[in-house]
């Protein structure tokens, strides 16, 4: 059995309208709208930011929530729509340290849909995987925060820590497939962005690198090895990096 999101994130936490609002005009939420607001931990009085049938974005303040039964009032409407953007997957190698909150924080920031931490051959220690793990209760809120913050109208996916395999299966879904090689890449990560795919998966490898027998097993499912340039990036460089080029080639950024 796959691991699953463990935060709500991805469809599940978009608050959507079951009409187009007028502004400052108090509006019912449906069932699935109000499972959507206990993803972000709503209360009374929260700003949260709402999709409509149009496919719209609004900021709209609780008005009324008890996990069941909820109202809302739509103050502003946002430029830019929830239209079909292309959905980024970041499966990242568990990196030392706190690295991983800043990339979750970051990545969330800058629109990507999936988070997942994995376990890759050179990763830090299974011990202190484990020392991150005990941490990893941290990461949803991290992810939370970061969502309100730069006010998103869905939070990403967060994945808890992935092995090789469960990670590689589920980065294999996805119609462009990447893994961020440092050394001997054969392309770009440009050149690999020159069709637009309906989904983006890209392996980030750990401080150590990945092994050669993880770039050939991913190489023969058909992942593109791409290389960011010349320089050699921390792997939370490189997988921020990379999201944001992705986004200002494919999606709502620059
Ligand atoms: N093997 C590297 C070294 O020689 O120091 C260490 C790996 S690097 C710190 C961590 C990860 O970031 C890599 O596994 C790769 O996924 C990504 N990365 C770093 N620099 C990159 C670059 N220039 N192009 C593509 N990926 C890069």
């Amino acid at each position: 059995m796959l691991p699953t999101c463990t935060n709500n994130g991805g469809d599940e936490s978009l608050v959507r309208l079951d009409e187009v609002p007028t502004l400052e005009t108090e509006i019912d939420l449906s069932p699935a709208a109000c499972h959507a607001l206990t993803a972000w931990g709503a209360r009374v009085g929260q700003v949260v930011t709402v999709v409509d049938t149009e496919a719209s974005l609004y900021r709209a303040r609780v008005s009324r929530f008890d996990g069941s039964v909820g109202t809302l009032v739509p103050f502003e409407r946002l430029a830019g729509e929830q239209r079909d953007r292309v959905r980024i997957e970041v499966y990242q190698a568990l990196p030392e340290k706190e690295r991983f909150e800043l990339v979750l924080e970051k990545l969330t920031e800058l629109g990507v849909d999936r988070i997942a931490p994995f376990q890759a051959t050179r990763s830090i220690s299974l011990e202190e995987r484990d020392a991150r793990q005990k941490k990893s209760h941290r990461w949803p809120e991290v992810v939370l925060r970061a969502a309100r913050q730069c006010r998103r109208a869905e939070l990403p996916e967060l994945y808890p820590m992935l092995s090789w395999d469960e990670a590689t299966w589920l980065a294999n879904q996805a119609d462009l497939k990447l893994m961020l090689l440092e050394n001997g890449a054969p392309w770009l990560l440009r050149d690999a962005l020159e069709q637009k795919p309906l989904r983006i998966s890209m392996l980030v490898g750990p401080e150590g690198g990945f092994t050669p027998e993880e770039v050939a097993e991913v190489t023969a499912l058909g992942f593109l090895p791409v290389s960011l340039g010349p320089r050699i990036l921390r792997t939370e460089t490189a997988a921020l990096t990379a999201a944001a080029i992705i986004q200002y080639q494919f999606g709502d950024i620059g």
